[in-house]
């Protein structure tokens, strides 16, 4: 072969500057791609060979190897594939490639965001330009009488292209680093790159710092004890053999494999070490389909932290063991992000924009079935593994819940099998709840949102063999709104929104509006509150003194008021909240009795003080000074014992 030299293409000269500035977010990506391009250059040397067209020479042991050296500042990535013939390298390299940049340059010619190109997929070999001022190919073909191929590129619009020297089948590329990408002359970074993008890639991957090799042969580390002698060594006088170079990937991963074939132990492990997870998975689903598209993937249940309350899964996206990226939500469905898992899917067109791929059908498809395969698990485990199902009901809950907020399919698989913690602890439906409240409370559902805040009301209930549900997490609030849209005729009312009729006795209304009114006048003067709401009750526990309810639509209000951050200095009263914390004196109480005897009693205004507080407390924690107070009082009144 003659000489060669060329101009790129006319419009060549554009890419470059495109290459290095919009795609700079992620400068990493040039190393899988290099690599993917290796391994495919091996794998299609296998099909080559299976079809006959090529006989694997004995000995051989197809590699990728990658190669750093922090002196020379060159990254080289090396495969013993198929290489490429003179021609090859001209019609892939320096035509497609470039007619490809056309192509590049005219359809994102608009888009000033980065982001808008997902995984930036097709610009493959040429995105070593991101970091490289130079790349130089050595390449050799595996068909007869090939003649190996130099080509070398500086970044501009010119590259040369003449006979090379390389003996040995397949493609060696050398990236000249320049100055803005020096760290990927560190060997660690590298290996951080390749472990991200490359770890489940098909082809064995070896990596090495050509630097240290010399040095580890120059030097062998004495081993020292602490101060400095050095250790005997007891019976290793024989040279250990040196370990065999381990691949740095896993060339069939997991989700690779048929789900008969894979042990709970394996998945676990996976779940491991790809996720850096020590805490083991609740359960997994394993998705394996080959039509009507090709989908692989292994999505984990994660054990919830409570501590931190956030859950925060991640879902890695591979295009054939290739990774693309975590979380891209136009692909996967946003709820399921909660899980931890990876999802493989070669048919996935990812050289499109974001915004395309939203609109996609295909990937639409993808994402219902993913969904699809999520709820028939779940469903399928409470109708045949109720036990477990219910054992990892707390922490699966949110996940569901959310899932079914989010979407409508979801949602219509998943809501019978929605479970609510009862005050026994047992998992109920909300059918099953509702029937055996029947008598009790028609259609209304008591929920319980702080074990310890209204463990009074609990207790009450409990009394009274009435039943409530726990909701306590984030989430219920919207979940609740949700339920009560699906079944109108429910109604849910925190446990403390009301006096539930079957705790109080059966009393003349008119007495106890009258006694209402009394204790009202008491208090207020003994509280100076004048817009304190006051009301009588006769409750069947004569223990109980005083307590505190709130509105159910009030205190949501409140909440949702809080959510977005409002009201910060706006008077409660103006949304009704006054007016509806209604402080519930049981006449059935000792002390409450006290005070509607002896409104000018010695201890009347303790008595009135320190009961509005013990009502406070077990709805909602006090202010500051009103602990302050409350503790002095309480002081106070212990010295009245003495
Ligand atoms: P793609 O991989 O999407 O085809 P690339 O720009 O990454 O696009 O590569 C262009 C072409 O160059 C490849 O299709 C392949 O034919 C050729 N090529 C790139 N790297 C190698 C390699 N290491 N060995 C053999 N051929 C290669
Ligand atoms: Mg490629």
């Amino acid at each position: 072969m003659s000489n060669k030299k060329g101009s790129l293409s006319i419009n060549s000269e554009n890419i470059f500057p495109i290459i290095k500035k919009w795609l700079y977010s992620d400068h990493d990506i040039f190393l899988r791609e290099l690599v993917s391009n290796a391994c495919d250059a091996i794998t299609k040397l296998k099909k080559l060979d299976m079809i006959g067209e090529f006989e694997e020479p004995e000995g051989n042991h197809y590699q990728v190897d990658v190669k750093v050296s922090p002196e020379n500042k060159t990254i080289k990535v090396i495969d013993n594939g198929l290489g490429m013939t003179a021609d090859e390298v001209e019609e892939y390299i320096n035509q497609i490639a470039f007619s490809g940049a056309e192509d590049f340059l005219a359809k994102y010619k608009d888009k000033t965001n980065e982001d808008q190109i997902i995984g930036h997929f097709g610009l493959g070999f040429y995105s070593a330009f991101m970091v490289a001022d130079k790349v130089t190919i050595n390449t050799l073909s595996y068909k007869e009488d090939a003649v190996p191929v130099y080509w070398e590129c500086d970044g501009g619009t010119e590259f040369t292209m003449e006979d090379g020297d390389r003996m040995e089948r397949g493609t060696e590329i050398t990236l000249y680093l320049g100055e803005d990408s020096t760290e990927f002359a560190n060997e660690y970074r590298v290996r951080e790159v390749l472990d991200k993008y490359c770890a489940f890639m098909p082809e064995e991957i070896y990596f090495t710092n050509e630097d240290a090799k010399e040095e580890e042969k120059e030097e062998i580390p004495e081993v020292v004890e602490e101060d400095g002698t050095p250790v005997e060594e007891a019976d290793s006088v024989e040279e250990k053999e040196p370990e065999a170079p381990k691949p740095i990937n896993d060339t069939v991963p997991l989700w690779a494999k048929h789900p008969n074939e894979c042990t709970d132990e394996e998945y676990k492990e996976f779940y491991r070490k790809v996720f850096m997870d020590f805490k083991e998975p609740l359960f997994w689903i394993h998705l394996n389909m080959d039509y009507p598209f090709n989908l692989k993937g292994i999505l984990y249940f994660p054990k919830i932290n409570y501590e931190y309350e956030s859950i925060e899964g991640t879902i890695k996206l591979y295009n054939n063991q290739v990774f693309i990226a975590d979380n891209i939500k136009e692909v996967i469905p946003e709820f399921l992000m909660l899980l931890k898992g990876v999802i493989d899917c070669p048919d996935l067109p990812l050289n499109v924009s974001r915004s395309a791929l939203q609109n996609d059908g295909f990937v639409k498809k993808i994402s219902d079935y993913i969904t699809k395969k999520v709820a028939d698990k779940l469903s399928g485990m409470c109708k045949v593994d109720k036990e477990n199902y219910e054992k990892y009901w707390d922490d699966i809950s949110p996940f569901i819940k959310f899932g079914c907020l989010r979407d409508e399919k979801f949602n219509k698989k998943m809501k019978d099998y929605i479970l609510f913690k009862n005050l026994d602890k047992k998992y109920v439906t909300l059918p099953e709840y509702l029937e055996a409240a029947k008598d009790k409370n028609e259609n209304k559902v008591f929920y319980v949102t702080d074990e310890v805040v209204q463990s009074q009301y609990i207790n009450m209930f409990k009394e009274q063999e009435m039943d409530a549900v726990y909701l306590t997490h984030n989430i219920d609030s919207a979940f609740i709104t949700h339920l009560e849209q699906a079944n109108q005729d429910v109604k849910f009312l925190r446990i403390d929104a009301d006096i539930a009729d079957t705790l109080t006795e059966t009393a003349d209304e008119e007495e106890m509006k009258t006694l209402g009114e009394t204790l009202g006048d008491i208090f207020k003067k003994a509280l100076s509150k004048d817009n304190l709401i006051v009301k009588a009750e006769k409750l069947k526990n004569e223990n109980v003194s005083a307590m505190i309810t709130l509105s159910e639509d009030t205190r949501r209000m409140q909440e949702m008021m809080k959510m977005y951050n409002m009201g910060g200095d706006m008077d409660p009263a103006m949304f009704g909240a006054d007016g509806s914390e209604t402080l519930i004196l049981n006449a059935n109480n000792k002390l409450v009795k006290y005070v509607i005897d002896q409104p000018e009693g010695e201890h009347t205004n303790l008595i009135c003080e320190h009961l509005y507080d013990l009502a406070q407390i077990s709805n909602k924690p006090l202010s500051p000074e009103a602990m302050t107070k409350f503790i002095a009082r309480s002081n106070e009144i212990l010295g009245l014992l003495i």
